[in-house]
């Protein structure tokens, strides 16, 4: 069997001040997977995410990113992963092009190396016509597509979303699903987070609904959308919603 592009076991996050964001969260994500990470505000969802890209540590558990140690080898682990954060980490004042280029300078590219890998993302996410603009005056739908050519910049094998499409009005929508599903189809591992059942029930295979801290529910898509109710329903009994709120 070949190594998972995600392994997580018995994730545990206990942030200063006491609050447990993560109780137990084990994963396993085969390489070429689209996996759905759903779950309510303050799930865990945004800290798991943390803790595989080194900007939060475990408190307990093992991430191995391709078989590499998310803590302990955070370098050569971080390299496989790009991340679009859940918020806009970025200088406002700086442009598309020079965000995406700053971001292949950390992970070591040259700048012959950068060059052509930030033409062919311009072009790809139609941000040419918008590349010497700052990131301020760029449309939610654009800020998100900036965020998404960064995190591709060093070609990484797996790719974190986490709510990429918070915001985004219906048709820029379908534009990031459009480009997401031909990542995927490049052989890129996807792991998406969203509050959108839609959104998650078409793109992604497997899914996984957390709650307090805990995987509450894991399948197939079409185990989890496939019962009476789709989605919505598997989301509202995983999630623990009194049986008076779940539609019949
Ligand atoms: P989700 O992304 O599923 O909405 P989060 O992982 O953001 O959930 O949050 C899980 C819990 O951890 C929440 O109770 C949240 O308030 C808390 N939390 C998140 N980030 C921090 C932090 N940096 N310091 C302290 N508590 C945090
Ligand atoms: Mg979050």
């Amino acid at each position: 069997m070949s190594v998972p592009a995600l392994a997580i076991s018995h994730l545990r996050k206990v942030y200063r001040g006491g609050t447990v964001a993560v109780e137990d969260i084990s994963l396993t994500i085969p390489e070429g997977e689209f996996f759905g990470f759903l779950g309510p505000n303050g799930a865990g969802k945004s800290t798991t995410i943390h803790c595989i890209t080194g900007i939060a540590e475990p408190t307990g558990g093992r991430i191995e990113i391709f078989g590499i140690d998310a803590v302990k080898d955070y370098r050569e682990a971080r390299r496989l992963v790009g991340l679009c954060p859940q918020e806009f980490n970025v200088d406002p004042f700086a442009t598309p092009y020079q965000i995406v280029d700053w971001m292949g300078g950390y992970f070591g590219m040259t700048a012959a190396q950068r060059k052509p890998r930030l033409d062919m993302l311009m072009e790809r996410f139609e941000l040419g016509p918008h590349r010497k603009k700052q990131f301020r005056e760029l449309s939610g739908g654009l800020k998100r597509r900036v965020v998404l050519a960064r995190a591709l910049v060093h070609d990484p094998k797996l790719i974190i979303l986490d709510e990429p499409t918070a915001g985004v009005d219906v048709e820029l929508r379908r534009v990031l699903w459009r480009y997401l599903a031909e990542i995927n189809r490049d052989g890129k591992t996807i792991l998406l987070t969203s509050h959108y059942l839609e959104e998650v029930e078409r793109l992604c295979r497997r899914i996984a609904i957390v709650d307090k801290g805990r995987v509450a529910r894991e399948g197939s898509k079409d185990e989890m959308a496939g019962g009476p109710g789709g989605l919505e329903q598997a989301y509202l009994v995983a999630t623990g919603a009194e049986p008076d709120h779940v539609a019949d």
